[in-house]
């Protein structure tokens, strides 16, 4: 029987695990993001274990970024400037395949997100999707003509510049970078800031939730003309706030005022922007399917 791997690598926690689907998942550990040798080795650990008498096929990794991901480069496969203590030019894909001597595939933990709703969840109707994250920072991928989406780096969708009416929103954003980007005024750090406490105690009737709203809407109408999406899936923590799912779909109407003609989004649009359906597993499934499409279309 063929099994594949997977490797959810996150900033604060990896999850590992073997299986061929959401249902068929035969071993999964999960440790802390400690530094790359320590965390790498307990890696190489599981899957020497897991992979033990078994076929294993190859193994998918979605990971925090940003990544090297232009197959023509020497460090194709690390994480490039990430702030994170000890990660920066981690060179994991190359570190993981001389370990396991299987073929390793890599892409952004959203882009394997996006995969995965595609494969088995939200989006397993149509040929392309965007998944968003909202939580400690913003990041989104996206499925376009039934893969997933790449350029010259990888999307950064959270870093986009979205209008900013200083009158009725002075906060001046916390992106280290940009500071009022998409990210620095709409992430779950900067509500806390903003508003001075965690947005997960925000109450419901706060207006943090109508901004908040409003810049995800701004965002979302910028992709939508832009790269057409067929299907908006939002997750992350700050998308644990369920009602904003409503007022989200609410502003985006109101913010494309008509012009995009489709009736997904004009008669549909419960259906157009929805959670993950594969919720907090979106990440790990995503690495599962990465090992499976990167191996059929190799
Ligand atoms: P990460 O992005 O690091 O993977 P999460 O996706 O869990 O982490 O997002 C964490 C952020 O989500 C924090 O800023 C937190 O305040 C916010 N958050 C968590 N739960 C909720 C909630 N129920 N409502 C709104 N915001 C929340
Ligand atoms: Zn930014």
């Amino acid at each position: 029987m063929k099994l594949f791997g997977a490797i959810e690598a996150g900033g604060t926690k990896f999850v590992c695990l073997v299986g061929t689907d959401p249902q068929h998942v035969q071993e999964e550990s999960r440790f802390p993001t400690t530094t790359p040798a320590e965390t790498l080795s307990q890696v190489v650990e599981f899957f020497k274990r897991a992979a033990s008498g078994r076929n294993l096929i190859s193994i998918g990794i979605g990971c925090f970024g940003p990544l090297d991901l232009d197959q023509q480069s020497p460090t194709f496969g690390s994480i490039t400037s990430t702030p994170k203590p000890g990660w920066a030019n981690t060179r994991i894909l190359t570190m993981l395949q001389n370990a396991l001597h299987v073929p390793v595939a890599i892409d952004t933990d959203v882009n394997a997100a996006a995969l995965a709703e595609y494969t088995w969840g939200a989006a397993q109707n149509v040929d392309s999707c965007i998944y968003l994250t909202i939580g400690t920072g913003i990041g989104g991928g996206g499925i376009i003509n039934n893969a997933p989406l790449h350029g010259l780096v990888h999307p950064e969708m959270g870093h986009i510049r979205l209008p900013h009416d200083r009158q009725t929103d002075p906060f001046e954003g916390i992106c280290p970078f940009h500071g009022d980007c998409f990210e620095g005024l709409a992430c779950g750090p900067a509500l806390q800031k903003r508003w001075g406490q965690p947005a997960e105690t925000l109450p419901e009737n706060h207006p943090a939730w109508e901004l908040e709203a409003h810049y995800i809407a701004l965002a979302l109408c910028d992709y939508i003309c832009t790269l057409s999406p067929k299907r908006i899936i939002l997750g992350g923590g700050v998308m644990q706030k369920q009602s904003l799912f409503p007022l989200i779909r609410k502003n985006v109407l109101q913010s494309l005022n008509g012009y995009v003609q489709s009736p997904e989004i004009l008669e549909n649009i419960d259906e157009y922007i929805q959670p993950p359906a594969l919720g907090s597993r979106a990440g790990v499934l995503g690495a599962l399917a990465l090992a499976q499409f990167g191996w059929e279309n190799s």
